[in-house]
């Protein structure tokens, strides 16, 4: 903690310091034709701008999207990496050390990069800071507010990425916080809000078929269609703490795919096990649509585009039935 602080510090004094050097050779030079290109190179100069650190490349879209000026960068940026079982080097955590502006998930899904620090007022955040216990029984989203027409019930979920109100909030509270600490800061949330209210609107509209998913990554979506959730209970209470399914569980779930009983199956090949990958090749087999949805985006897609195709696909696949 003490050397964060003291890393912080430096790197305060070093800004200031990099702010000043242009400046200083301005005065120096005494020249009035040179001082107005000498300051926009100041202006422009990434120095002096906000720096903003995200867990996962998700929050760093939709930070980005909200404000595309600025210095923004995921810790997990995609690619094969699962952010379950992540564990960042001191790299990263000097990264996080450095940042005016930090995003993450909550919910103990990226606590590897908050539980360090404390009361931190630099973190914007989905869920609550809870940290990674498997129990499931923190009431991270006991506050899930009803929504119009809609009376879900409480989500208690990690993957809330996928849930178009909270991503919403997280750019309005980024959005936010940019404004307080450089007013003169380009940045809109609007564009991420509009494309929340119109997933949003999609999800609504998601008909009423049995789905299964292999990892309860698509939760925050169902919770607010028609959808009938319909995961074996063992196999689905064993996943969310991200336990090992026992094998009366994976033969339930294998049984439901087999009786017809399944419209659609959820996988999610990013953090896929050996058993979450056999129960995608037996719904395959059995002709039951598959729909990927992934942690984080892959192959350089932009979150909000990755969500959106999520959604698409399985309004596509529910269709099919
Ligand atoms: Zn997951
Ligand atoms: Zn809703």
């Amino acid at each position: 903690m003490l050397t964060a602080v003291f890393i912080k510090h430096l790197m305060s004094i070093m800004k200031k310091l990099l702010w000043s050097l242009p400046l200083l050779s301005l005065i120096l030079a005494g020249c009035s034709t040179a001082s107005t290109t000498a300051s926009t190179t100041a202006a422009d100069s990434a120095d002096d701008s906000l720096k903003v650190v995200t867990s996962t490349k998700v929050w760093a879209d939709v930070a980005q999207a909200v404000a595309p000026e600025l210095d923004i960068e995921a810790i997990i940026t995609g690619g094969d990496t699962d952010p379950h079982s992540f564990e960042p080097s001191a790299a990263d955590m000097a990264k996080v050390s450095e940042a005016d502006i930090i995003i993450v998930g909550g919910g103990g899904y990226d606590s590897w990069l908050y539980d360090s620090l404390d009361d931190d007022d630099r973190i914007i955040h989905a869920l609550e800071l809870s940290e990674h216990d498997h129990d499931h029984d923190h009431d991270a989203n006991a506050a899930d507010e009803d929504h119009e027409g809609h009376d879900h019930a409480d989500v208690d979920n990690e993957h809330v990425w996928y849930s178009a109100e909270h991503v919403a909030e997280v750019a309005d509270d980024f959005a936010e916080k940019v404004t307080e600490l450089d007013p003169e800061a380009q940045v809109d949330a609007a564009a991420v809000t509009a494309k929340m209210d119109e997933l949003h609107n999609k999800i609504h509209e998601l008909p009423a078929v049995n789905i299964v998913q292999t990892e309860p990554i698509a939760d925050h979506i169902l919770s607010h269609s028609d959808m009938v959730e319909s995961t074996p209970a063992g196999y689905r209470a064993t996943t969310l703490s991200e336990g090992e399914p026992t094998a009366a569980d994976v033969a339930a779930f294998q049984d439901a795919l087999n009786n017809g009983d399944i419209d659609v199956l959820v996988y999610n090949p990013q953090s896929a096990s050996t058993v979450a990958t056999r129960l995608k090749d037996v719904a395959e087999e059995k002709g039951i649509p598959v729909v990927e949805i992934y942690e984080t985006p892959q192959n350089n897609e932009n979150f909000l585009d990755a969500f959106t195709k999520a959604v698409d696909d399985l309004t596509s696949a529910a269709n099919q039935v």
